[in-house]
């Protein structure tokens, strides 16, 4: 059973925990080294913090000539032509884009993205939420998605499933999700509304945590996901000393997690950025 302050509810499983490796290059990625190995065709991972630095935010206070150019240099290394973000909202829809333009798209207010275009990497911002990874390798198609508690308990992981058997023929079974960095069990404690929101028991105490990463584990199980395709990021934005922002932390910035179809189908960086939008393929 678990911990009684660990924030999972009872009953629940752990998925495997996966710590990401660094992949070095203009901006370091900490990317999910089983997913590198079987998904070579995907570029995938989550920008880190270094020393003050590393901010990707677009909507906070951030000097934005600075956070465009790590923007710019993440394109380069990742050899994406096109880059999809969007202002978040702590809603449920999902955006599937089919055709996009060369640089920065920022689409309508979304909290997950979707696509099966190479060359497109998909971004969500986190510190503290949680980004899940969603790769559906017989469709080759990528999702990726921005949970919050808000998020969790609307349902977004249901509506991206949903979205992924509608458009892309892919059940739950199929897909491997991976829930990212984000903060921990012991560390994310909130209010009895929270835990109700959720559809949990309601706490002893005020304060209680909840473990959001466990909590979209169970769910993606029960929509039918194969245990063996979720795995868990082993790093608390919030405890310790990991690289990344966390917002009960205090930090400002916002870190950003990426997903998409390399543009030469193969996982490795590509060149100049529109050299490679010119010969991405579908
Ligand atoms: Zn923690």
């Amino acid at each position: 059973m678990p911990h009684p302050q660990s924030g999972a509810p009872p009953g629940s499983q752990p998925a495997r925990p996966v710590t990401e490796a660094i992949r070095h290059g203009r901006i370091p990625l900490r990317v999910h080294p089983g997913w590198a190995r079987a998904f070579p065709w995907v570029v995938q991972g989550t920008t880190v913090r270094t020393g003050g630095d590393g901010d990707f935010g677009l909507f906070t206070a951030a000097a934005a000539g600075a956070v465009m150019k790590r923007w710019e240099s993440l394109a380069t290394d990742t050899g994406c032509g096109s880059m999809v973000h969007a202002r978040q909202v702590h809603g449920c829809s999902v955006t599937l884009h089919e055709a996009t333009p060369p640089g920065l798209l920022l689409a309508p207010p979304c909290d997950g993205h979707a696509t099966r275009r190479a060359g497109t990497l998909l971004a969500v911002s986190v510190a503290d939420c949680v980004p899940v990874f969603v790769v559906a390798p017989r469709a080759r198609a990528v999702m990726l998605l921005h949970a919050g508690w808000r998020g969790v308990a609307g349902g977004i992981l249901e509506a991206g499933l949903a979205m992924l058997k509608r458009d892309f023929g892919t059940h739950a079974r199929e897909a491997h999700m991976h829930m990212g960095p984000a903060i921990c069990g012991r560390c994310y404690e909130v209010g009895r509304e929270v835990h109700e929101a959720l559809g949990l028991p309601r706490p002893a105490s005020p304060g209680e945590p909840v473990d959001l990463r466990r909590l979209l584990v169970d769910r993606a199980r029960a929509a039918g996901a194969d245990p063996a395709h979720l795995t868990t990021s082993t790093f608390c934005t919030r405890c310790a000393d990991a690289p990344f922002f966390s917002h009960r932390g205090g930090d400002a910035g916002r870190q950003i997690a990426v997903l998409g179809i390399a543009p030469d189908d193969s996982g490795s960086p590509g060149g100049e950025w529109l050299d490679d939008h010119r010969r991405e393929r579908h």
